[in-house]
This record gives C-alpha cells, structure tokens and sequence, in this order.
C-alpha cells in the first residue's frame, strides 16, 4: 500500500514521512484513534515506505496531498503490496476454532491477508471475528503470539533494513502477556519497528502506552471544496461507468476521443479521481461510516454503483486503471489508452 492509496489523513502522512527521512523513526509506535480512519492502511503504507528501495521526494505538495511516498514499484514495495514480505508481521486477535486445541494470528494468515485486500484495510474486530468464524467468542493476541514476535526479534532481517511488527488492536492483550511484551518494547531490536494500532486507549495498559510514541490518528474529515475540475470529473465518471455498463463501444470510442483532447495532466487528474471513486464505493460497501468524505451528490451515485464493484472485480480494476495511468504518463496516445480501458472495465463491471 502506497500512502497515496491511503484515504485522507493528508497531513498527518506528510509527518510521518518528514519523519522518516529525517531518520528520526522511534522503534515502537502506537497509531491511536477511532474506528475507520485508516489506521491500519497508515501502518502498513508506513512500513512499506520505510523500506522502499526507491522512494519518490516531491519537490511541493503533489496532486495526491503529499511531500514524500513510496515507488510502488521495486522489489521491496511490491512485496509488501502483496503482503508478503518476510520482514513484514502481523498479530491481531484470534482464537482457537473448529478442532484447534490452540491457535496464534499465524494460524489465520491467508484470512487476514484477505481481509486487507477486500476491505481497502478497513475492517472492525467483529468484523473481523466474523470471517474467521470465531462466533461468540473473543479473540486475544495471546501468549503463542508473544512467544513468536520473540522468536521474530532473534531472527535476522530477511531483506529489509527495517522489520515491520504490525500489532493490530492491542486493547486485546491476554492480561498476563503484558509484562513479556513490555521487555520487547523496552529494549529496542536494531532494524525493527513495532506499530501498534488500538481504538481506546484506556483499555491500554498505562506502561505500554508509556513505551511507545503515541500518534495520533484523526478522524477522517476532509472539506469538500470541489473546484470545476472535481465537478467535471465526477460528472465524466458517472457518464462513463454508465457506457461501460451498457457496453457502448460508440459512445466509448466518443468518450475516449473527449477525454484526451482534455490533456495529459488533466486525464490523469480525471484517473485519479476515478480511483477514489472506486475507494470510496469499497468504503461504502462495506461500512457505515459516520464521516463525510464525498458530497452528497458522489454519495447518492458510488451507493447505487457500489454493487458493482466487489471482491472479484476490485483488485483488477483498480490495477487497469493504474496501468493506463502509467502508460499516459509515459505519453501514449490517450484516445487509444482510454478506450482500451473501457473496454476491458466494461467487462470487469460485468463480473459477478
Ligand atoms: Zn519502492
């Protein structure tokens, strides 16, 4: 996850990357804050920049809101987008189900890594229970999860010159756990960093919360101030996405015409734009959220989109996008490009 794919928390991203490359990073921080703000988006965005091997520094604030991100591109950052890197360890709170006599988070992995991808990163606690089938009962980050992010610190770095320790929701500590972990906390690891994420702060023990650095995460409330361009965009978005529906390949083939006499900045502005869409209508599927991010106008069309973007058409979606993205930037003929793009989403949109 790139920090551009992270919803909002623009300034707070622009910190937490001055931070980094400044080499100040403290080794255990704690993002606190409320439910559906990004956190564990922020952390894992994070985790990746700190060890892309080729990270973009933008001279001013970019189209994206930011100072600083990761290339998306290099061994290490796609490693971490697939959540596959070595050097990159998630616990969250499990329990033991169906015919398990035990269980740690690394018993639900391939749950966990799913979850990320279909829910943008963005899920509850009872959410998650649900998709592991945990039913009634509560899960814990438990002792077998310290025992391993013991036996993680004893390890070398795989690859990376820092190794991740994402711990998700620690408000969920077995209570006699607390005291092994806090030696980790205490005695830094070189080449380590522990990012914890947590809802409330008073379900924390006082001496985790007095070893870590405490970020703070807001919630998401972005201003919506739509300029002529956010206004033509969201108007071209709707009018697309309906062409590709009804597979107009006339209307296509006009629309793509339309769209590059706009220009290379301003198309890829309109992809952008379209991205967030796509996020938004993720967001909108899945939560309630109690934040405004879209004017209500974007709101009333992403809610009667969103059934048709999902877990089988969200990741290939955003990927062609993406693509045409890159190929405009590197000058090929837009007419043809967005096109070739209808096409192909056209036929995404009609996956079940
Ligand atoms: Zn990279």
């Amino acid at each position: 996850m790139q920090f551009k794919n992270v919803i909002g928390q623009r300034e707070l991203i622009r910190k937490l990357t001055a931070m980094a490359l400044s080499g100040r990073v403290p080794h255990a921080q704690l993002f606190l804050g409320h439910k559906g703000n990004q956190k564990l988006a922020l952390a894992i965005a994070y985790g990746q920049f700190l060890n892309c091997k080729n990270r973009q520094i933008f001279q001013e604030v970019s189209a994206d809101g930011l100072l600083a991100d990761s290339c998306g591109t290099c061994t290490s950052c796609i490693k971490f987008q697939n959540l596959a890197h070595p050097d990159l360890h998630f616990f969250f709170p499990n329990n033991k189900t169906g015919s398990m006599k035990e269980s740690d988070s690394s018993d639900y992995m391939d749950d966990w890594r799913k979850m990320i991808t279909e829910y943008h990163a963005e899920f509850s606690l009872n959410q998650w229970y649900d998709a592991i089938g945990l039913g009634n009962s509560q899960g814990y980050i438990n002792k077998r999860d310290v025992d391993n992010i013991i036996k993680i610190l004893t390890y070398k770095n795989f690859e990376a010159p820092t190794k991740v320790i994402i711990l998700w929701m620690v408000e969920k500590f077995y209570s006699d756990i607390s005291t092994k972990l806090l030696k980790v906390l205490e005695e830094p690891s070189e080449g380590t960093v522990f990012l914890l994420i947590a809802e409330n702060s008073n379900q924390i023990p006082a001496t985790i919360l007095s070893r870590t650095q405490i970020i703070r995460v807001p919630k998401i409330n972005e201003v919506i101030t739509r300029t002529d361009d956010d206004n033509f965009n969201h108007d071209n978005f709707v009018d697309w996405m309906r062409m590709c529906l009804k597979v107009d390949t006339a209307q296509m083939n006009e629309f793509s015409k339309k769209m590059k006499d706009l220009g290379r900045e301003r198309l890829k502005l309109f992809l952008n734009q379209a991205l967030d869409k796509i996020r938004w209508t993720v967001m909108i599927n899945y939560h309630n959220l109690d934040h405004v991010f879209v004017s209500s106008e974007e709101q009333t069309f992403l809610t009667k989109f969103s059934p048709y973007i999902h877990s089988n058409n969200l990741v290939k979606f955003v990927a062609e996008v993406e693509k045409a993205i890159y190929h405009i930037e590197r000058n090929a003929n837009g007419h043809l490009v967005m096109f070739d793009l209808s096409i192909k989403l056209s036929g995404l949109l009609k996956k079940q």
